[in-house]
């Protein structure tokens, strides 16, 4: 409760905005952005396509319309509209060869059926391991602020580490992470890069669909396709050669060849004192990929500030969605992608006329439209490794990834259950208005880890995606789940994210006014929100604070 209490106390530190409206915001024109950005002839905006191209230019030309500068790549003196994001393709020739010996005995495994290995993203042109020894170490964790390492010492060069997916109390447990809701350590995502770190071989992931949340259809459709990753100058160091997934039911024969079984090993990887399990099985893999580099771009604008140009305030949507790609039942083969994330950049766009039509804040206010978010939140992280304005300055970001068109609702939320000083701002500019905060049903499944305010927030920076309410105005809490399903089941990543003339923009218009009031108040003060005492994040935070706390040239004294 300490916490809390300081965190508010924090939040009301920062200057209130006056009664009423902040900014007007036009339903027309943001209906507008997401029926041009969505229609067809963007070819469903994949990066690195003729569709990129147009999807740059639409925004680059409606940022200058909005009346704000450029604010990308700093070329001969002069800033650009886009940041250039060099990613990393990678995918398979012809589908890897892979076997196992389990027990002794040779069990040759199909790609995608028993286990799905990703075309590798270490730099290397292809995968050949032979008879490389497989060691189970639970959950794959190393976490020193949690007391938790379930490597103790072992020596990972040439191994293959198989672990479980999720955190360790997921199931109850001794280590504190956060009981049901995932903490970055359960996603596959941290097991990749540990496995790099504690310099692995390779690392298999082993499915199972409660906790990973989805089943493992998703896992080979997600895996076994054309990789992408920004292009980095060590990527070993991030990627181990092979990284992959097996089916619950090859792990449980490999755990009873070693003489154990997958309950016992369970078990075992709740516990603290859990130590790596040497498994009786090798692996051999053998394939070939086609690697190259290709560009991308993220689009840019920014408003410098009248007082602290130095210091920033982040608005993001990703602009990028999933191109041309399998018809579906009506033949249609363009994944328009309207509301996922039409409906984001179409906000973005809006506030940037907002804010460059209002007295100018103190704080700069960056408009950041990123790519690749589809491919793995791929140009948010290019914009957090390499960004354009310092991370240790930046007061936080306010993303929007899928908005509303089911006009008002009388609650909003956002993804995750972090606690963090802009979560309150929010809060705190929302209940002024009248609105009730649902916290997200979702994030035992980590819907904290999956869109570009994460990439932020492990830069440190205090980030949110702002989700819209499903308590409608006009229907109720009935209208706006049966409005949810209806998304997720018949429109979710297919070509039917189609625009629609019957959609409501009236509630986006409503929440881009609360958006825009907690961003202003942000750029008016001279406070830093940080993150709560407990989160994974803080510590990044603190690792900048000295930053902060230096006064601007014309301040001090
Ligand atoms: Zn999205």
């Amino acid at each position: 409760m300490i916490r809390n209490t300081l965190l508010l106390a924090s939040a009301f530190a920062i200057p209130a905005t006056a009664a009423g409206q902040s900014a007007t915001f036009s339903p027309q024109r943001l209906s507008q952005h997401v029926q041009t950005l969505g229609s067809d002839a963007f070819e469903g905006r994949a990066p690195a396509t003729a569709g990129e191209t147009k999807t740059v230019q639409y925004i680059s030309d409606q940022l200058r319309a909005a009346g704000v500068q450029p604010g990308g790549d700093l070329v001969n003196g002069q800033r650009q509209w886009t940041q250039a994001v060099p990613l990393l393709k990678s995918e398979w020739t012809a589908n890897p060869q892979v076997a196992m010996t389990i027990g002794g005995k040779a069990t040759p495994l199909t790609q995608g059926e028993q286990i799905a290995v990703r075309s590798p993203t270490n730099g290397d042109k292809g995968l050949n391991i032979d008879d490389a020894e497989l060691v189970f170490v639970g959950y794959g964790v190393k976490a020193p602020e949690r007391n938790w390492d379930d490597y103790k010492g072992l020596d990972a060069r040439n191994k293959i580490l198989v672990m479980l997916v999720n955190d360790p109390d997921f199931e109850g447990g001794e280590g504190d992470f956060g009981g049901k809701a995932m903490t970055y350590y359960g996603r596959w995502t941290y097991k990749y890069e540990e496995g790099a770190r504690q310099g692995a071989k390779g690392v298999l992931v082993i499915h199972e669909t409660e906790p990973a949340s989805y089943g493992w259809p998703t896992v080979k459709n997600s895996n076994t396709i054309t990789m992408f990753d920004i292009v980095r100058d060590n990527p070993a160091a991030e990627h181990p050669a092979l990284e992959g997934w097996i089916q619950s039911t090859l792990a449980a024969q490999l755990f009873s060849a070693s003489g154990t079984s997958f309950e016992a090993m369970k078990a075992a990887a709740k516990r603290r004192d859990f130590k790596p399990v040497p498994l009786r099985a090798t692996l051999d893999v053998r394939g070939d990929a086609r690697t190259e580099v290709v560009t991308s771009h993220n689009v840019v604008g920014i408003l410098p500030g009248a007082k602290r140009p130095d210091e920033t305030v982040i608005y993001s949507a990703h602009w990028d969605h999933l191109g041309i790609g399998p018809a579906d039942a009506r033949g249609d083969r363009i994944y328009n992608g309207a509301i996922d994330n039409g409906t984001g950049v179409g906000h973005i766009i809006e506030q940037a006329r907002a804010f460059a039509a209002g007295p100018r804040p103190e704080r700069s206010v960056v408009f950041l439209l990123v790519t690749a978010e589809e491919k793995g939140l791929l140009g948010s992280e290019y914009y957090a490794t390499h960004p354009l304005y310092p991370a240790g300055k930046t007061a936080g970001a306010i993303n929007t990834d899928v908005l509303g068109v089911i006009g008002p609702a009388r609650d909003y939320s956002v993804r995750g259950n972090q606690k963090f000083g802009l979560l309150d701002l929010l809060q705190d500019e929302a209940s002024k208005r009248g609105r009730r905060f649902t916290p997200d049903p979702n994030a035992g499944t980590g819907t904290f880890y999956r869109s570009d305010h994460f990439t932020f927030a492990k830069a440190g920076i205090p980030a949110l995606t702002f989700t819209p309410g499903r308590d409608a105005i006009n229907g109720g809490k009935a209208r706006g789940d049966a409005w949810e399903v209806t998304y997720r089941t018949n429109m979710y990543h297919q070509p039917a994210d189609e625009f629609s003339p019957s959609w409501d923009f009236t509630g986006m218009a409503q929440d881009a006014e609360l958006l825009h009031a907690v961003g202003l108040r942000l750029a008016n003060s001279k406070d830093w929100p940080n993150w709560s005492q407990d989160s994974e994040f803080r510590a990044k935070r603190d690792d900048s604070a000295a930053e902060r706390a230096a006064p601007a040239p014309g301040e001090r004294g």
